[in-house]
C-alpha cells in the first residue's frame, strides 16, 4: 500500500477516507448479509462528485481492486472487497423533489425509504422495492421490482437521466438524448459501468393504497398458492400480490400474502375480501396505508448480519409441480429464518419493449427467491443452509425461463445471469467494453 497516495488522496477529499484502524472503518463496511468479511484497504466516503472521480482514480493508479456501495443488500456482497478501494456512498443522500415536473433528483447513496419520505410530503410517490432499507441506486440499476411496479414499470422504467463517473474518471450524463447506449444499458445491467452519482427518476401522484399482511397456516399453503398462481396471470394493473414463506415467532413455517391494491378503493375492498378467502388466514391486517407504512411492514424481517445465501428462478407460470417442490422444500427447510419470495410481474412493465432497456425478461413471470438465512454462530451448518435454497432453485430449474433476476444471480451463476439478458446480452457486453474496458466495475457479473 502506498500511504504517500493515500496521504495525497485524503487531503484532496471533502469527504473522508477511513483505513482498518480508523474508528469507523468497521461501520463502513459492514454488509446486510453477515457472511461476508471482506477488508477492503481503504474505504472512501465521498461527499462530492469530485471524490468519487479521486477515488477511481486513486485506485486505478495504485492497481487494486474496487467496489461501489449503496445500500449494503446484494447477498453476495459484491460492493466490497479484499485489500482494495471501496467507495461507500452513504453520505450522498441529498434528494431534491421538483413538484411541477413529478421528478426526484437523487444522490447514489439514498434507500427507497428516503425517497418516499421526501415525495410524500408533495403527493407524490416513486417506484422503490418492497423493502425500505434497501439501497435505491442499486436496486434500480437491476431492474427494481416493487408494489407499485404492475401500476408504472420496473424502478428502472422510471429512470430519466444519470449522472455518472467513468472509469476514466470523466463525469457523463446518460439519457435518452445523451450517451443514450449507456443510459440503455443502466437500465438492468447493473453497477458495471460507472459509479451513479446521481439519477433523475420520474414520480407519480400519491393514490389510494389498501395494503396488509395474510397469513395462512402452511397446512393451507397448496390451495392458496394455486389459487395465487391462477389469480396472478390475469391482475390487473391496480394489484400486486407478493407472496410467500414466513415462519412465525412460534417456528411454525406459514403462507403470507402481500396484497397491494393502488386505485380505486371500493374495487380494492373486494380484490382483498376475494384473497382472505382463499383460505382460512390466521392474521388479517389489510387497512390504508401510506406508501411509507408499507415499505416498513417487513423491517423485522429484514435483519442485518445474518447469514444469507440466495437464489433465483423466473417461471411463466406457477405450475402445481413447482408449488409441490415447495411444499417439500419447506418440509426441509434448514432454518426458521429462511424464506421464500414471490413477486408477480405484470402490468406497466410487461407491456415496455424487450429491446428499450438491457432488462432482459418483459413477459409476465413469477419472480422468486429463496433465501436461506441463520444466525452467524450456527456455521456448523453453513453448507445445509446454502443447500437448501440451491436444491430449492434446482427442483423447479426445469419449469423455470431460462436466467433468473440479475440483481439476485450470485457472482458464480454465468449461464444464468448470460441467459437472463437474452437478446440483449450481444449490446450489454459491446456497451461494457466501450465504456468499463479493463472491467473495474464488477457489479453482476455479465460474461465478457
Ligand atoms: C431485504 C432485501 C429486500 C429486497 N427487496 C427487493 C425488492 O423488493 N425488489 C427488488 O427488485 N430487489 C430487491 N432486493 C434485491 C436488491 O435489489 C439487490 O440486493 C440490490 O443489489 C441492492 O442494492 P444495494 O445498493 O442495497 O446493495 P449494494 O450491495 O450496496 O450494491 C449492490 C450492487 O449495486 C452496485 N451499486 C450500488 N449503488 C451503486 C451506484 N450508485 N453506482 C454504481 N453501482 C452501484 C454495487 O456496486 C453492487 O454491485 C432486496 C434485497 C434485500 C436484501
Amino acid at each position: 500500500m502506498n500511504y504517500t497516495a493515500i496521504q495525497e488522496l485524503q487531503s484532496s477529499l471533502k469527504g473522508q477516507l477511513l483505513l482498518p484502524e480508523n474508528e469507523n472503518y468497521e461501520q463502513a463496511r459492514q454488509l446486510w448479509n453477515g457472511a461476508v468479511k471482506h477488508k477492503p484497504a481503504v474505504i472512501i466516503l465521498p461527499e462530492t462528485v469530485e471524490d468519487v472521480q479521486a477515488a477511481i482514480n486513486f485506485a486505478t493508479a495504485q492497481q487494486l481492486p474496487f467496489s461501489v456501495r449503496g445500500g449494503g443488500h446484494d447477498w453476495a456482497g459484491r460492493s466490497l472487497n479484499e485489500g482494495g478501494v471501496v467507495i461507500n456512498l452513504q453520505k450522498l443522500k441529498n434528494i431534491y423533489i421538483d413538484p411541477a415536473e413529478k421528478v426526484a433528483i437523487v444522490q447514489g447513496g439514498i434507500t427507497g425509504a428516503e425517497l418516499i419520505a421526501a415525495a410524500e410530503p408533495h403527493g407524490l410517490v416513486a417506484v422503490t422495492g418492497s423493502i425500505g432499507v434497501v439501497g435505491f441506486t442499486g436496486l434500480t440499476l437491476g431492474g427494481g421490482y416493487g408494489p407499485l411496479s404492475p401500476s408504472f414499470g420496473l424502478a428502472v422504467d422510471n429512470v430519466l437521466s444519470a449522472e455518472i463517473v467513468l472509469a476514466d474518471g470523466s463525469v457523463i450524463t446518460a439519457s435518452e438524448t445523451e450517451h443514450a447506449d449507456l443510459f440503455w444499458a443502466i437500465r438492468g445491467g447493473g453497477g458495471n459501468f460507472g459509479v451513479v452519482v446521481s439519477m433523475t427518476v420520474r414520480l407519480h401522484t400519491v393514490r389510494p393504497l389498501l395494503t396488509g399482511l395474510i397469513m395462512f397456516p402452511w397446512s393451507e399453503a397448496e390451495t392458496v398458492f394455486k389459487a395465487y398462481a391462477r389469480i396472478m396471470p390475469t391482475a390487473p394493473d391496480e394489484l400486486a400480490l407478493f407472496a410467500g414463506m414466513m415462519h412465525t415467532p412460534d417456528g411454525n413455517p406459514a403462507m403470507f400474502l402481500n396484497p397491494v391494491w393502488y386505485g380505486d378503493e371500493a374495487k380494492g375492498e373486494e380484490q382483498m375480501s376475494a384473497l382472505k378467502q382463499l383460505g382460512n388466514p390466521f392474521m388479517v391486517q389489510v387497512a390504508p396505508m401510506k406508501y411509507s407504512d408499507l415499505l416498513g411492514m417487513f423491517d423485522a424481517h429484514v435483519v442485518n448480519g445474518l447469514h444469507y445465501t440466495a437464489q433465483t428462478r423466473s417461471l411463466a407460470e406457477l405450475d402445481d409441480d413447482a408449488i409441490a417442490a415447495i411444499i417439500k422444500s419447506v418440509a426441509e427447510v434448514t432454518s426458521p429464518l429462511s424464506l421464500i419470495n414471490i413477486h408477480h410481474f405484470h402490468g406497466a412493465p410487461s407491456r415496455v419493449p424487450l429491446n428499450s432497456t438491457a432488462f432482459g425478461l418483459r413477459k409476465s413471470h413469477f419472480m422468486m427467491e429463496f433465501i436461506s438465512a441463520y444466525a452467524p454462530e450456527d456455521v456448523a451448518n453453513d453448507a445445509a443452509h446454502r443447500q437448501w435454497a440451491h436444491n430449492l432453485s434446482a427442483s423447479v430449474s426445469k419449469q423455470a425461463i431460462p436466467g433468473g433476476y440479475p440483481n439476485i444471480l450470485g457472482p458464480d451463476e454465468h449461464e444464468q445471469i448470460a441467459q437472463s439478458y437474452g437478446t440483449n446480452l450481444t449490446k450489454l457486453q459491446q456497451i461494457k467494453h466501450q465504456y468499463d474496458p479493463t472491467n473495474l466495475f464488477k457489479g453482476i457479473s455479465i460474461p465478457r
